[in-house]
C-alpha cells in the first residue's frame, strides 16, 4: 500500500466518466464509499488498481480516477491476484456482482481464499442480474419470481459471509450502499488488512429488485461485544436468518502468498551456487 503525503479528498479519486447506473442503484452509494475509504488512506491513485468482471457493478472502474481493469465475466479475481503477485507495491481492488463472484467467478473465491494475496474484494450484491434485465442470481432468495422464474426460484440460496468464513477468508465483513459512512470505514480496513479481505456489500437494484425496505428493516449492526477472532461465534451471526449483520465478523493475520513467493525469489537471488558445488564436490 502505497501511501502519499498530499491531502486527497474523496473528490480526488472521481474520474470525468458520469457513472451510467440507474437513478437511486445502490452501487452509488458503494462507490461514494470507495472514494471516501481510499481518501482516508491517502492512497495515491496511480499506485492503486481496481479490478472488475462484468455486470453493472463492473463498471465501477471506469468511475475511478485510479488505475483500472474491466476484465471478462467471474475472472475479477484471477487478474487481481496475478496483478497483486507482479506488483505487490500496488494497492489492488477486485470489485463486482454477486453474479461474477457467486456464480461464474466462484471457483477462483476458493482458491484466492486459500491463498490469501494481500487484496481488498468488494462484492456488491443486489441479489439478481441487473444487466441482463432481472434474472434470479445465486443469491436470490428461495421461491423468487422473476421473468425467469415464473414459478418462484426451485433452489436454495447463497451465503455469501457464511461461505467466506468456512473458506477460512483471513477478513470478513459486510456493509450496506445506504450507510455509505460505514461502508467506508470496512473497506479502509479491509486495505489496512494484510491478507484477502472480502467485504460483501448490499447493493439494491430498484430497477429490477427493490429491496431497499427490506434490508433497511434487516440490516442491524454486529453486536459491539462479538470477537472478531471468534470464527464459530461470526458463522452464528452470518446464520441469522432474520437479520443481515454489519460490521466486521472476523479477521486474522496469517502469512500471505505474495509475500511468501516474493521472499522465496529473493533466496533465489540470493543463493551461492558455488558455495553448494564445493559443499557436495
Ligand atoms: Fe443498478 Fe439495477 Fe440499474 Fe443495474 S439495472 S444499474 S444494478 S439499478
Amino acid at each position: 500500500m502505497v501511501q502519499t503525503p498530499i491531502n486527497l479528498t474523496p473528490k480526488d479519486y472521481k474520474s470525468e466518466v458520469k457513472p451510467t447506473w440507474c437513478p437511486g442503484c445502490g452501487d452509488f452509494g458503494v462507490l461514494n464509499a470507495a472514494f471516501r475509504g481510499l481518501a482516508s488512506l491517502k492512497l495515491s491513485p496511480d499506485q492503486t488498481v481496481v479490478v472488475s468482471g462484468i455486470g453493472c457493478s463492473s463498471r465501477f472502474p471506469h468511475f475511478m480516477k485510479t488505475f483500472g481493469f474491466h476484465s471478462v465475466h467471474g475472472r475479477a479475481l484471477p487478474v487481481a491476484q496475478g496483478l497483486k503477485m507482479a506488483r505487490p507495491d500496488l494497492t489492488v481492488v477486485a470489485v463486482g456482482g454477486d453474479g461474477d463472484f457467486f456464480s461464474i467467478g466462484a471457483g477462483h473465491l476458493v482458491h484466492a481464499a486459500l491463498r490469501n494475496i494481500d487484496i481488498t474484494v468488494v462484492v456488491m450484491d443486489n441479489e439478481t442480474y441487473g444487466l441482463t434485465k432481472g434474472q434470479t442470481s445465486p443469491t436470490s432468495p428461495h421461491g423468487h419470481v422473476t421473468k425467469s422464474t415464473p414459478y418462484g426460484l426451485l433452489a436454495s440460496s447463497f451465503n455469501p459471509i457464511a461461505t467466506a468464513l468456512t473458506l477460512n477468508v483471513s477478513f470478513v465483513a459486510r456493509g450496506y450502499s445506504a450507510k455509505p459512512k460505514e461502508l467506508a470505514t470496512l473497506i479502509e480496513q479491509g486495505m489496512l488488512h494484510k491478507g484477502f479481505s472480502f467485504i460483501h456489500a448490499l447493493s439494491p437494484c430498484p430497477t429490477f429488485y427493490n429491496t431497499f425496505d427490506a434490508w433497511d428493516a434487516s440490516v442491524t449492526a454486529i453486536p459491539p461485544d462479538h470477537d472478531e477472532h471468534d470464527r464459530i461465534k461470526a458463522l452464528s451471526l452470518a446464520m441469522d436468518a432474520e437479520k443481515q449483520y454489519m460490521g466486521i465478523f472476523y479477521q486474522e493475520e496469517r502469512p500471505t502468498m505474495d509475500q511468501a513467493a516474493h521472499q522465496l525469489v529473493q533466496q533465489a537471488k540470493e543463493f551461492d551456487i558455488d558455495k553448494y558445488m564445493t559443499r557436495y564436490a
